[in-house]
């Protein structure tokens, strides 16, 4: 029988509740077998030196969906040498998973700029996008790209129903280095091997 699987890539510097909520949402809504979070190894849109260790951010990954037994966490882009494109971990994913259908989860400012990645023809038609609301993104913005997409590729991108959860990692790296408190923006497991690795100093 087909499975569905949802892909959560991310930089996850570190991965927060917003992100949490945005998987468990995207399975809900779609249906889905599981969802595979996978920490970028080095961002093709971040500077290299800006973003922590991908160590750290896969271990806090893996602490944050602990609790969930349809969460999994892949080191596969960490592992990588160079930079980690969408349409490459896509491409080995289908490999693997040959009857599967791939969401990959977004939020809507991710999606509005998806014309900018790697062959993003390409990726669109060999995955679906689950992507969540943003206020940044105006809801005229959003569903243009949307429909543009849709009328191009097929039925590809799904607006999900997900409340706006205005958690960000920057904010979170700003509150440990001023010293304030990063409790329920973060799960408890994360929120201590923060302080334990002092990271965010
Ligand atoms: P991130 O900041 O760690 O966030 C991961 C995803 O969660 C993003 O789509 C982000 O959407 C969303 N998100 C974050 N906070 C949220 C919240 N509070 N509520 C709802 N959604 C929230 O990851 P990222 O750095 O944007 O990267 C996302 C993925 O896109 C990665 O896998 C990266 O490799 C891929 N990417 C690929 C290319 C390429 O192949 N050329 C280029 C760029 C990105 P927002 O962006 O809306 O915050």
């Amino acid at each position: 029988m087909e499975s569905k699987i949802g892909i959560m890539g991310g930089t996850f510097n570190p991965i927060h509740l917003g992100h949490l909520i945005l998987a468990e949402e995207a399975r809900n809504n779609l249906n889905l077998d599981k969802v595979i979070f996978i920490p970028t190894g080095t961002p093709p849109h971040k500077k290299r030196t800006s973003v922590l260790n991908p160590l750290y951010r896969y271990e806090m990954a893996v602490l944050a969906t602990a609790d969930n037994p349809y969460f999994q966490v892949s080191p596969i882009e960490i592992n990588k040498e160079g930079i980690s494109y969408t349409i490459d971990t896509i491409k080995y994913l289908k490999k693997i998973y040959t009857n599967s259908t791939l969401y990959f989860i977004t939020g809507a400012d991710s999606l509005v700029d998806i014309c900018s990645w790697k062959n993003a023809s390409e990726l669109l038609r060999l995955c679906k996008f689950a992507t969540a609301k943003r206020r940044e993104i105006s809801n005229d913005k959003l569903e243009s790209t949307v429909n543009e997409i849709n009328q191009t590729y097929g039925e590809s991108v799904y607006l999900l129903s997900t409340p706006y959860i205005e958690i960000s990692s920057t904010d979170i790296r700003n509150r440990v280095k001023s010293g304030k408190s990063i409790k329920y923006y973060v799960s408890n497991n994360v929120e201590s091997y923060i302080v334990k690795n002092n990271i965010y100093k």
